[in-house]
């Protein structure tokens, strides 16, 4: 997953974050089409208008203001002056959307908001669309309504116009809300199977984390290449997946697939800053092994064939970083692969040490299935790793974590994973295949990790 601001933007946020006792802010939103090209974004204020409105989208610099009296008069610039109740502005698309090429809109691009930003806003929408056009977004909606909170701001998040091609699949307690943009009719991607299972997996990591609704957009790309080619969660106004995917992928390369699991995994656990991406993504990339291995979309020894030949590939790769100067700086320096495995290897050991002190009656399914019913559905609070370690420790009842994170974090290498592979009896035969070894002293534990027990 990746975030749109960086973390010390995100960390002031939180600062700001309004008292739970202050009253809500409500405003009404009305976003109209009647030319294809043009879009009309009425916003009426319940009290007063904020001092300041801005978007990074080039809106037409003059918009209309309804005043408290009921005149009407053009205004331009950022400044809203307190007696408007209402402004109208129009954003010009590029092109009329289409069924190939909707009008993808980024949020934090076209969507008006009060600067600074308020967490106690919710802005009720409603479109009004031409026949035969709908809406992709991961808003909570109401019938008609969309409920746009401040974490629309928050973090990245797309909504879709045009004459989409758009299904719904029910999923145990999540609706899937899928829009396919550039697909033929002659495709055949089974998408409600291949994110039916996906998700299915994902839920099975904290059950009573019920997500209402998810926005799922699938651009087509690479036929014939039977993959996924990019996969991204988001938070900002609901939860949200975005893949880049071979439309006429088959059953066996939906059987391969893992970046679905991955992306869905993100959506259960909290929000993390920045500085801690090797703990969100080795906590996603641990998991879209194990949960495909539980689900039997692949053996127990083909997730560990993957596991081992990820930190086998990751490991070495040093430049003298710590654990955490590699995760703050993986924006920049695009080592993701390192700081992916290395925040695996840590899961995995973590994951090890809890069943080992808990004689293989908890692991790290406990310490996570309590984070995600933390934080799952707080996207304005930003978790640091140390948090993430006081409640995990204290679900599992061992203090496992909490006394390995300042070592974890300052550390240069890897934790010492063939020593944890010994133990499992994961390794390799002469011919290089993994081979799982059932006289190995963990053999239980191994067992259990990959059957979910
Ligand atoms: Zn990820």
């Amino acid at each position: 997953m990746r975030r749109a601001r960086v973390a010390t933007i995100a960390s002031l946020l939180v600062a700001c974050a309004a008292s739970p006792t202050a009253p809500a802010l409500r405003w009404t939103r009305t976003v109209t089409v009647r030319d294809p090209r043009v879009l009309s974004v009425e916003t009426c204020f319940d009290g007063t208008a904020p001092a300041r409105m801005e978007a990074l989208a080039s809106y037409d610099p003059t918009w209309r203001a309804r005043h408290r009296d009921g005149s009407e008069r053009e205004h331009r610039g950022v400044e809203i002056p307190s007696e408007v109740r209402c402004v109208t502005q129009t954003l010009a698309l590029d092109a009329a959307p289409t069924r190939e090429e909707p009008a993808t809109l980024r949020h934090r691009g076209w969507w008006w908001r009060a600067t600074p930003d308020d967490d106690r806003l919710t802005v009720q929408t409603r479109f009004e669309l031409p026949a035969g056009w709908s809406v992709s977004s991961p808003w909570p909606r109401d019938g008609a309504v969309f409920h746009v909170d401040a974490s629309t701001m928050a973090w990245e998040g797309y909504t879709l116009l045009g004459p989409l091609h758009r299904t719904e699949h029910t999923v145990g307690s999540t609706v899937l809300d899928v829009t396919r943009v550039g697909f033929r009719d002659d495709d055949t991607l089974d998408a409600a199977r291949w994110l039916g299972d996906a998700m299915r997996a994902a839920q099975t990591l904290a059950p009573t984390v019920v997500l209402p609704r998810v926005q799922a957009i699938l651009h087509a790309t690479a036929r014939g290449s039977d993959t996924v080619h990019f996969g991204l969660a988001s938070r900002g106004g609901g939860p949200s997946v975005l893949f880049l995917v071979d439309p006429s992928m088959t059953t066996a390369g939906m059987e391969r697939e893992w970046q679905a699991t991955h992306e869905f995994v993100h959506l259960f656990h909290p929000v993390f800053d920045d500085r801690d991406a090797w703990l969100r993504e080795g906590i996603a990339t641990y998991y879209q092994e194990v949960l495909r291995a539980r689900t039997g979309r692949q053996s127990a020894a083909q997730a560990w064939a993957s596991l081992l030949a990820g930190l086998d590939e990751t490991r070495d790769d040093r430049n003298g970083a710590t654990l955490a100067d590699e995760s703050a700086a993986m924006a920049h320096t695009r080592r993701y692969r390192r700081v992916y495995w290395w925040g695996v290897a840590w899961v995995l050991t973590l994951d090890v040490a809890t069943r080992e002190a808990t004689g293989n009656a908890r692991g790290f399914d406990d310490g996570l299935r309590a984070l995600c019913e933390a934080g799952a559905r707080e996207t304005l609070r930003v978790w640091r790793a140390r948090d993430a370690a006081a409640v995990f420790d204290r679900a599992t009842g061992v203090d496992v974590w909490g006394p390995r994170l300042d070592g974890a974090l300052a550390g240069t290498a890897f934790p010492d994973v063939d020593a944890v592979f010994a133990r499992l009896g994961v390794r390799r035969d002469r011919a290089g295949a993994v081979v799982l070894d059932d006289r190995a002293p963990l053999r239980a534990l191994r067992d259990a990790i990959m059957h979910g027990d």
